[in-house]
């Protein structure tokens, strides 16, 4: 009940909005959700790109073990070859090996006419390690244009995304002049600028939006990431780099600079939850105790967002325990 009545006064809010700028609204609110869409598209993609590249990587793993199986049998094979020439045996002699002959070519044929005058269970582990490493190179080879075409389509994704975020950035703007211009002509507020800046507090509410600028997001919770060897702990905030980062919540908020991260950040809310923001451009000098809404930093891709799109990686720890699933407080409050 008290959520309906809290509803009927957002709306009511929104109705006595309307009149002055109700078709910019609209082509706010359609532009946020075709930039939210452009993200998860991006996310999937950011997805199917983990797990090729971490099949990529195995296989990448396989052909080395099983190249350094094969050089093993090959002087294995040479060494039987050698010492059944010294016996009088017959077959190939140590001549076919002149290691002094540079062709690879000629080297692999007398390894393989060794191998085929023997019949010892160390000529019958070189053709089986041989046929592996054969399948091996094979698969590599389709693992490697499957992680190309992945990664096309995931740089394709993240253009669509900032072109979304581009436009949403030139309505918003808009918007805010229009609003200026709107309260200057009511003769309130025509003075200051409203540009965010370190220690300045900005955005309202009992829970403010992290990102104070374009932003886009989706449900990329739990995902595979790193080569499908961890899960995404968190949401990404897509937004242009330099967009003000600011603490949800008041709280005590700490510096965290680690490899994966960037320049990250905790805040320990009064609410009892941390948050953990990660990849800023840069931190603000407004660290210890903060207010909801105080800026933190600036969007970047410090980390191992290093050469992809800015975003803040954004962690919710409710108790300061695991993290949950940030999207549903995303979707109320962004
Ligand atoms: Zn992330």
């Amino acid at each position: 009940m008290r959520v309906r009545t809290a509803a009927l006064v957002a709306l009511a809010v929104l109705l006595v909005d309307l009149p002055a700028a109700s078709a910019s609204q609209d082509d706010l609110e359609r532009a946020r959700r075709q930039a939210n869409a452009a993200a998860s598209d991006v996310f999937r993609a950011e997805t199917r790109l983990s797990r090729v590249q971490g099949q990529l990587a195995d296989l990448e793993a396989r052909r080395r073990a099983t190249e350094q199986r094969l050089r093993g049998l090959q002087r294995a094979v040479r060494e039987a070859a050698v010492s059944q020439y010294l016996r009088g045996g017959g077959g190939p002699g140590p001549l076919d090996v002149d290691p002094s002959d540079a062709a690879a070519t000629v080297r692999a044929e007398a390894l393989a006419r060794m191998v085929a005058a023997q019949s010892s269970d160390v000529a019958d582990a070189y053709r089986a390690a041989a046929a592996d490493f054969a399948v091996v190179e094979t698969r590599l080879s389709a693992s490697r244009k499957d992680a190309a075409t992945a990664l096309a389509d995931y740089r394709r994704r993240v253009s669509a995304a900032t072109t979304q975020l581009r436009r949403l950035q030139a309505l918003e703007a808009d918007r805010i002049a229009r609003d200026k211009a709107r309260r200057a002509a009511a003769g309130r507020g025509s003075g200051k600028p409203t540009r965010p800046g370190s220690g300045q507090v900005i955005g309202k509410g009992d829970w403010v939006c992290p990102v104070q600028g374009p932003r886009a997001f989706g449900n990329d919770y739990g995902q595979p990431r790193g080569g499908g060897r961890r899960r995404h702990q968190g949401n990404d905030i897509l937004s242009p780099q330099g967009t003000p980062v600011v603490a949800p919540v008041a709280g005590v908020a700490t510096k965290h600079d680690n490899r994966l991260g960037g320049h990250a950040y905790y805040l320990h809310g009064t609410d009892g939850v941390t948050y953990y923001g990660a990849h800023l451009n840069a931190y603000s000098s407004n660290y210890g105790r903060v207010s909801a809404g105080t800026v933190l930093g600036w969007v970047g891709n410090t980390g191992d967002a290093r050469g992809g799109p800015p975003h803040l990686h954004f962690e919710i720890h409710p108790g300061g325990g695991g993290p949950v699933n940030p999207y549903p407080t995303l979707r109320q409050y962004c």
